[in-house]
């Protein structure tokens, strides 16, 4: 299993490259984020020794699990599943920042859970540019004012915007919701929000989304291989 992952994150890194080349940007400015749903803690480790430091999980099992095996080597974790209120004092043990705030309920317990333990937490905010009912975030429309409440926090700091893109064939639709979220970003840029990165682009689509502003892709199966199910399955799990 050690070679593949290796040369998968070398074509990662490629494709990575090329695109930050077509649209002039610079290759350290766009950062690989390892989705590892599914994905077992030995292979995780392959990833790791292989210089990659930051990984994401999209439930709290998954997180709790491969945490032990995953100590030995420095690296960051972030959240990127479905965040439910009652799973939010879990996560934050485990994870230095959270990608999928999309609900003002769940910023409020957020804050007081960090109120309670004396801490803060980076958050992104979710935002579903595809509009589509089965994806969480909150829809474009509503980011402005979501993002102007979530600031109010004081324990929660917001780093920038995720998207998850549509899952379609059709190349100009999925671009079209990567420009979306740069322009919500853009605007909430120009109302002094501190909205700096961008999580967008994964396995198929990266390329549009280092071209369109991402400076985090999100990469699970063209580097660990398919998973078992869907990605509505884990999406959606347990709601
Ligand atoms: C699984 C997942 C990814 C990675 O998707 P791939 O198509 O496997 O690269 C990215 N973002 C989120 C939120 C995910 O759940």
């Amino acid at each position: 299993m050690t070679l593949p992952i290796r040369d998968n994150l070398n074509d990662i890194q490629k494709r990575i490259k090329n695109a930050c080349m077509r649209s002039n940007r610079r290759f350290k400015e766009v950062r690989l984020l390892l989705a590892t749903k599914t994905v077992s803690a030995e292979d995780i480790l392959v990833a790791l020794r292989a210089g990659e430091t930051l990984i994401a999980e999209n439930t709290v099992q998954e997180l709790k699990q491969k945490h032990g095996p995953l100590k030995t080597i420095p690296h960051e974790t972030h959240f990127i599943g479905h965040l439910q209120s009652n799973k939010i004092k879990e996560v934050i043990k485990y994870v230095s920042c959270i990608q999928s705030l999309d609900r003002l309920s769940t910023a409020q317990k957020l804050q007081n859970r960090l109120e309670y333990e004396d801490k803060t937490m980076d958050v992104f905010l979710q935002i579903n540019t595809s509009y589509e009912e089965s994806k969480f975030g909150i829809p474009p429309e509503n980011a402005l004012e979501f993002a102007k409440q979530v600031h109010e926090f004081d324990r929660i700091l917001i780093k920038g915007l995720m998207t998850i893109g549509l899952l379609s064939v059709q190349a100009g639709k999925v671009r079209k919701c990567f420009r979306l979220l740069k322009d919500i970003q853009q605007n909430m840029l120009d109302q002094g929000l501190p909205v700096k990165e961008l999580s967008m682009g994964m396995s198929s689509d990266l390329e549009m989304a280092v071209e369109e502003g991402a400076t985090i892709v999100r990469v699970g199966t063209a580097i660990f291989g398919r998973r078992p199910y869907p990605d509505s399955y884990y999406w959606n799990e347990n709601t």
